[in-house]
């Protein structure tokens, strides 16, 4: 049997160093929250496949659901023959989705492409040309979607050029010391440096964002953005890939801010781990490319969709969109608890639901990242047998993404580890 180093030697070998991986941990198998690598050994999973297996590791139902479609088909080309399957999670996600105005979507395989989507969409719809995003916030890894990504290492370096027409406002973040006026007053300044609102096609948004370091986008934010697209005919796309299916503490994290976005993306907690991201929003404006403009060979494929309608049925039974706040709510405990400990170090707690983070500072100053420590923590955790993900512009947060289905006993092993590795290395 290959060890986790043998396996390590040879995808150093095999795959291009571009893709990397957090640790040398080859998965063998995965039940809800745990996972045993090739060598045997247990690790508890606070990561979920980066916010991805919200139900957990292999829920029977999702397994069933699986099983049963890959005994009908497992591909036709919904382009060619489409299946039932597509059309009901359609329906199911346009109930879903934030606002009463009537709702189409469409199906494709990755976040990135579900972005790539709405700008194409937003553009179809409004004839316009403009894109803005925001600093520090991550839309994917395709040219266009890395083009709105705001942040540079490791994303974008060497990839250039980006497309035209894309432009970032400021992200409020009170921690840094960026207030809401002063992204407003950046979005405005835009407005009058680079491009006019009339030629701006759509804003794209996380409602935390993700990959830039766990900062939610504050409720007045989103209404201020809600009010600016609403007075210039901006479509307001909402990239909910991280924050969707229940992992806030609601269906879609825009509710919080009580609005209606024009476009949403949906991706990763969609389908319990089979591939499929959607594009859901106001008929009016989903239906504005021609017949052919959208798709995909695998554009939502059925094993995929019937994954995700039993994933949203297992939400349903299970009650795991309240259980999101009272796991999240159990994290921000503990993790308050290590911050008491460690206030120098520990420099911000911040969560919405089960997207919690805890950002590392030097000295307790909000401009002295400790990137260094945030690696080192990630290691020791995965040593000591605790999937931790890190993320962050600067690099240093910890962020907390468990399965929805997570057992409390599981939390406090892993809260115990972590305490553990910060006495060692604190
Ligand atoms: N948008 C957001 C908010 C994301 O978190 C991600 C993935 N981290 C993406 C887009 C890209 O999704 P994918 O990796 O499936 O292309």
């Amino acid at each position: 049997m290959a060890t986790n180093a043998e396996w390590q030697a040879r995808k150093e070998a095999a795959i291009a160093r571009g893709q990397g991986n957090l640790a040398p941990i080859y998965a063998e198998r995965a039940d809800n929250a745990e996972l045993w690598d090739v060598e045997g050994k247990r690790y508890i999973d606070f990561g979920a496949g980066i916010a991805v297996v919200n139900t957990g590791h292999g829920h029977p139902k999702v397994k069933a659901a699986v099983a049963r479609q890959l005994e009908q088909f497992s591909h036709t080309c919904v382009m060619v023959t489409p299946y039932d399957v597509s059309v009901r999670l359609a329906e199911k996600l346009n109930a879903l989705a934030p606002g009463d105005t009537p709702k189409k979507s469409i199906f494709v395989t990755t976040g990135a492409e579900a972005v790539e989507n709405c700008v194409k969409i937003a553009r179809a719809h409004t004839r316009r040309r403009g894109v803005i995003a925001f600093h520090g916030g991550f839309h994917g890894r395709t040219n266009l979607a890395l083009a709105l990504t705001g942040k540079v290492t490791p994303y974008k370096n060497l990839f250039g050029p980006f497309p035209a027409e894309v432009h970032h406002a400021p992200f409020p973040i009170d921690y840094h010391g960026i207030s809401l006026q002063d992204a407003l007053r950046g979005l405005d300044q835009l407005f009058k440096v680079d491009i006019a609102p009339d030629d701006v096609a759509a804003i794209i948004v996380e409602p935390v964002q993700g990959e830039g370091g766990f900062y939610p986008a504050p409720i007045e934010f989103q209404q201020a953005l809600r009010g600016i697209c609403d007075e210039t005919g901006i479509v307001y796309v909402a990239d909910e890939i991280q924050t969707g299916f229940g992992r806030t503490g609601r269906y879609f994290c825009t509710e919080y801010a009580d609005i209606e976005p024009d476009l949403m993306t949906s991706a990763k907690g969609i389908a319990g781990g089979f591939p499929i991201a959607a594009v859901t929003g106001k008929a009016e404006i989903m239906d504005a490319p021609l017949p052919g403009g959208l798709g995909g060979t695998y554009a939502g494929s059925p094993i995929a969709c019937a994954a995700a309608l039993a994933v949203l049925e297992v939400i349903e039974e299970e009650g795991l969109v309240a259980r999101a706040s009272t796991i999240g709510a159990e994290f921000v405990r503990r993790v308050e608890v290590l911050q008491e400990q460690y206030p120098d170090v520990i420099g911000d707690v911040r969560h919405r639901g089960a997207m919690v983070a805890m950002e590392l500072v030097k000295g307790g100053d909000p401009d002295q990242p400790d990137a260094e420590l945030t690696g080192a923590l990630v290691a020791a955790a995965a040593r000591q047998g605790l999937i931790l993900l890190s993320c962050g512009i600067r690099g240093n947060v910890i962020r907390f993404l468990p399965a929805l289905t997570m057992p409390d006993e599981l939390i406090a092993e892993g809260m115990d580890i972590l305490s553990k590795c910060m006495s060692e290395l604190v």
